[in-house]
């Protein structure tokens, strides 16, 4: 049954592994690059504005937020990366707390965002790779659509997927968190994958 989003509440945030949440429900990881939009992708997937900010306070950018979808899996917004200002402790933390998350075996399916005018960073294929040794499906979201040229989506789409190496399975959804296009493409995706 496909989630119903209209449904989705902030639970709490956790700073450090003893926070993860551990109650068997599925956990579908949203990971993206600073800026990317994650927040925006996510408040549209939801249809809420400033929902994906609710959990989170300035100078906190090391945690994870967990949001309940339905009542039948959480979304896991991870903390942003690649953001240049931040201090090397700031960047250490962030290190350790994603190693854990990824090494705990509690996430379930992974949802990357990344910019859909601009070849995926080092970064970026980092952040899938993980996903994929942590042996889970993967939804690539190619946000900020409504910034290309017609022209220019159909090769940008192939180049995101050649530089992630997504596999067949992996979905990559084109996606405008400012105008809407793939949020219903997205929406099925994530409750497939809430239903792994
Ligand atoms: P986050 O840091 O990844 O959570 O990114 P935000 O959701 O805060 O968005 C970063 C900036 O990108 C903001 O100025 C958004 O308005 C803008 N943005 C996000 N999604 C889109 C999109 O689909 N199209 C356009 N044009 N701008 C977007």
């Amino acid at each position: 049954m496909p989630l119903s989003f209209s449904r989705s509440e902030f639970i709490r945030s956790a700073a450090s592994p003893g926070d993860f949440l551990r109650d068997g429900l599925p956990q579908l990881a949203f990971a993206g690059r600073s800026n990317v939009g994650k927040s925006s992708v996510i408040n549209r997937l939801v249809n809420r504005k400033n929902f994906a900010r609710v959990g989170a306070s300035p100078g906190k950018t090391s945690q994870i937020n967990y949001f309940l979808l339905d009542g039948r899996a959480y979304l896991v917004d991870l903390p942003g990366y690649g953001y240049a200002k931040v201090s090397k402790a700031e960047r250490d933390r962030w290190g350790r707390l994603m190693e854990a998350y990824f090494a705990s075996g509690l996430i379930t399916g992974g949802v990357m965002i990344v910019d859909a005018r601009h070849k995926p960073t080092a970064d970026d294929v980092t952040m899938a790779n993980w996903f994929f040794d942590a042996g889970c499906p993967l939804v690539a979201v190619a946000n900020k659509l409504d910034k290309l040229k017609k022209s220019e989506i159909a090769p940008n789409l192939e180049r995101i997927r050649e530089t992630l190496s997504l596999r067949e399975t992996d979905e990559l959804v084109p996606f405008s968190a400012e105008k809407g296009d793939g949020r219903e493409q997205l929406a099925e995706r994530v409750s497939l994958l809430a239903e792994l």
